[in-house]
C-alpha cells in the first residue's frame, strides 16, 4: 500500500502522534494552518466521503466524538474549533485517505478560501 496515511497509521512513517486507538490515529499536521491543527485519520483506508460504506457510520461518529474530547482537553471547546474534510480536487484534497482537519486557536473565517 503506497498510501501516506496508511503508512503513518501503521507507524511505517513517523508523525507527531497526539493520541490513537484501535480505530484511528490523531497527528499534528506537518504544515499547520492554525495554532492547533490536527488530523484525525481512521486506520481503515477510505478514500474520502464518497467512498464511505454503511459499516463506516460508527467509525465516523467515533472520530467526531474523539474530536470533541480533544477540543475539551485542549481548551478550545468553548472558544470554537473547526472539523473539516476536503473531498477531491476543487476542495483541495491532497491525500486520498479520508481525514478530518481539526483547526483552532485563532479566529477562523467563513466562508473558507
Ligand atoms: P488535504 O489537503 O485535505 O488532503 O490534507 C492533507 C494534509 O496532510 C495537509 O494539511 C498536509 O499539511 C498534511 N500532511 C501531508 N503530509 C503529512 C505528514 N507526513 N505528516 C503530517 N501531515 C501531513
Ligand atoms: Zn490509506
Amino acid at each position: 500500500m503506497s498510501c501516506l496515511f496508511c503508512k503513518i497509521a501503521s507507524g511505517e512513517i513517523p508523525a507527531k502522534v497526539v493520541c490513537q486507538d484501535e480505530h484511528l490515529v490523531v497527528i499534528e499536521d506537518i504544515n499547520p494552518a492554525a495554532p492547533l491543527h490536527l488530523l484525525l485519520i481512521p486506520r481503515k483506508h477510505i478514500v474520502n466521503t464518497l467512498d464511505l460504506q454503511p459499516e463506516d457510520d460508527v467509525l465516523i461518529g467515533h472520530i467526531h466524538r474523539v474530536a470533541a474530547r480533544i477540543a475539551r482537553e485542549r481548551g478550545v471547546a468553548e472558544s470554537g474549533f473547526r472539523l473539516v474534510s476536503n473531498n477531491n480536487a476543487a476542495a483541495g484534497q491532497s491525500v486520498f485517505h479520508i481525514h478530518f482537519h481539526m483547526l483552532a486557536g485563532r479566529s477562523l473565517t467563513w466562508p473558507p478560501g
